[in-house]
């Protein structure tokens, strides 16, 4: 658990939707791990958990922050059934960690095999698609206070780091499912396109 969430709850931030320019560029790696950067994580924390539709990632770009940061939280639910894989290696040692912020996070190994499962984004509600992904992936990333991390993960946490450090490079996960299925998204992004151009310019 994150200390922060022992004191006063950091409040939410809003998530930008499809159309902002904010989800299209390349985020900036972090030099330092400021008071600021720390406040963020926090808030990128409290929205990423306090969302109609809980989820289980966040990256900065996502509340309109270009910045090479994440929030993760595949951890399983009390109620959810016992994993019937064994747990990567990342999963047996950060799951008790989340929600986790990483600083940097980076994909430094991934697998041969790969896995194909349905996506969704809390900047693109309403949207699924099937993207298929490597199974495994190597991450290489430092917490809020400065340990290094370098595992290897599977599982759910592999496809969300993957989701999420796409975020960071401007690629949203519809870019990676099949044609027909983006096609079938594309009137829906665009009305979100409008709306959320009409937001950004009523600031
Ligand atoms: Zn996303």
């Amino acid at each position: 658990m994150l200390d922060f969430l022992k004191s006063a709850r950091p409040r939410r931030l809003r998530i930008v939707r499809n159309g902002h320019p904010a989800l299209r560029q390349k985020s900036s790696p972090i030099k330092e791990v400021t008071a600021e950067v720390r406040r963020l994580a926090a808030r990128m924390v409290v929205t990423m958990q306090e969302n109609d539709v809980v989820g289980v990632g966040l990256a900065a770009p996502q509340v309109g922050v270009n910045v090479r940061l994440i929030v993760v939280d595949t951890s399983p639910d009390e109620d959810s059934p016992p994993p019937t894989e064994p747990l990567s290696p990342g999963e047996a040692s950060l799951n008790p960690r989340m929600p986790l912020a990483l600083v940097n996070p980076e994909i430094t190994w991934v697998s041969p095999e790969t896995s194909c499962c349905g996506e969704g984004c809390l900047s693109l509600p309403g949207v699924r698609g099937e993207v298929t992904r490597p199974a495994r992936v190597r991450l290489n990333a430092t917490t809020l206070d400065g340990e290094a991390i370098d595992v290897e993960c599977g599982g759910l946490l592999a496809r969300c780091l993957q989701h999420e450090i796409d975020h960071l490079d401007g690629v949203l996960f519809i870019d990676r499912a099949p044609d027909e299925q983006q096609k079938a998204a594309a009137p829906l992004l665009k009305r979100m396109e409008k709306n959320e151009l009409k937001q950004l310019a009523k600031r």
